[in-house]
């Protein structure tokens, strides 16, 4: 007998899947896999009923495949499958093949008849193939938990098999929910909030606040390492590298001490809003949580907001500082995150930030300031860095 094609097969969250925007989901979760996986090996990505299918050119490329297709949203498990005529004897006459090398002393069948044409249905092949398999292997059918599952669908252009489950992070495909701009510090938050977002199918455009040349390159670095790594979900990125020394001058200037970190993020939403815009993103993004730090007080948040034309959302409001750690460790930006760097909100920041700011007062202290102008010009003066992950970059060439 000739070898069996192997092949990724790619399943989705139900829920994911209802209504109206399904077609759309599984296309761009179709274009996002072929990206994903270009030059690991796969010959050609095809949508079956419910899932999308990866033909491997070979077993060998398997575990490139597989690292890849974890990082790809929308996916929510998949399995490494093998396609066979639609015939249960051919599949029969191949079960030992596919079962050596397996010890197991349960197992079940979960028969899928994606096509109905098929003359038994899913309970009948499964009592069918498990009585085959216990005669085959002595093993006993079990339901729960069993140590073997072996799952058939039955696809109109014949029966896929498969058996061991990967799990990934499901969520949307990148693309499917719009862009959203990140405002990316080099810290641990913030990297975490734009992975969540990207997780929710948003496309995340980058936005990084330095005060080069009053302090070193070190958080300009740590933001490119950071998109780098992000870049592996949505593999074409974009990081915007805003100015803000000016902007710290003057209102160092003119303003006390303890408005001085509010009235930077305001200036911050300001520029990052005005980015946004120009590249159709329709949300910014923070990493803030409620309370972890002076300047994240719903006094503050409010005085923030106030500022924005757009919504500023904060996936991370509700979740404590540990929790934060052990997300970045799995995405795996803490390592990044935790080098140390010359950040620009460390700049001029004061022993006691106002964790009370009034809005009357804020806006006050902006009448001293040429509010339109700085933020013109610093956008003027910002530098656009683009990413694309190797494969991606091949292609545009
Ligand atoms: P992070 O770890 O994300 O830096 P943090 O706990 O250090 O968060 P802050 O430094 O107060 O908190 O920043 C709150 C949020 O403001 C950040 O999560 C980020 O979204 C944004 N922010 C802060 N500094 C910068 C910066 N230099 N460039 C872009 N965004 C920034
Ligand atoms: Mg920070």
């Amino acid at each position: 007998m000739e070898a069996l094609k192997s092949h990724a097969i790619v399943k989705t969250h139900e829920l994911a899947l209802k209504g109206k925007n399904r077609p759309w989901f599984m296309r761009k979760l179709t274009d996002n896999l072929r990206t994903a996986t270009r030059g690991s090996g796969v010959e050609r990505v095809w949508q079956g009923q419910l899932m999308v299918g990866l033909t491997l050119e070979d077993e060998d490329c398997w575990p490139e495949v597989k690292s890849r297709l974890k990082d790809v949203f929308g996916v929510a498990k998949f399995y490494k499958a093998y396609d066979l005529p639609q015939d249960l004897d051919g599949l029969k006459a191949r079960l030992p093949e596919l079962l050596e090398g397996r010890s197991f002393e349960s197992f079940r069948i979960t028969t899928n008849r994606a096509d109905k044409r098929f003359s038994l249905n899913s309970t009948e092949v499964n009592r069918d193939l498990g009585a085959f398999v216990k005669d085959l292997t002595g093993a006993q059918v079990k339901l729960k938990g069993p140590d073997l599952s072996i799952y058939l669908d039955i696809q109109t252009k014949g029966f896929l098999v498969y058996f061991d489950e990967v799990k990934a992070h499901g969520g949307l495909p990148v693309g499917v929910s719009g862009k959203v701009a990140v405002m990316l510090s080099g810290g641990i938050d913030s990297p975490v909030a734009a992975w969540q977002m990207m997780k929710r199918g948003c496309q995340a455009m980058f936005v990084h606040f330095h005060s080069y040349p009053l302090v070193d390159r070190t958080s300009m670095e740590k933001a490119v390492d950071l998109v780098e790594h992000l870049n592996r979900h949505q593999y074409q990125s974009n990081l915007f590298m805003a100015p803000l020394g000016e902007i710290q001058k003057q209102i160092i200037l003119s303003c006390p001490p303890s408005y001085r970190v509010v009235l930077y993020r305001r200036f911050m939403v300001r520029i990052t809003e005005v980015l946004a815009r120009r590249n159709r993103a329709k949300a910014i993004i923070t990493g803030e949580s409620c309370g972890q730090v002076a300047s994240q007080t719903l006094e503050n948040i409010a005085v923030v907001d106030q500022s924005a034309g757009m919504p500023i959302l904060r996936p991370l409001i509700g979740h404590n500082k540990e929790e934060i750690v052990d997300m970045a460790q799995n995405i795996g930006t803490f390592s990044t995150s935790i080098l140390p760097d010359q950040d620009c909100c460390t700049l001029f920041v004061p022993k006691h930030p106002e964790t009370k700011a009034d809005l009357d007062t804020v806006l006050r202290l902006e009448e001293a300031l040429a509010v339109e102008e700085l933020v013109q010009e610093a956008v003027k003066n910002t530098e656009r860095r683009h990413f694309a992950s190797p494969e991606a970059a091949k292609l545009a060439k």
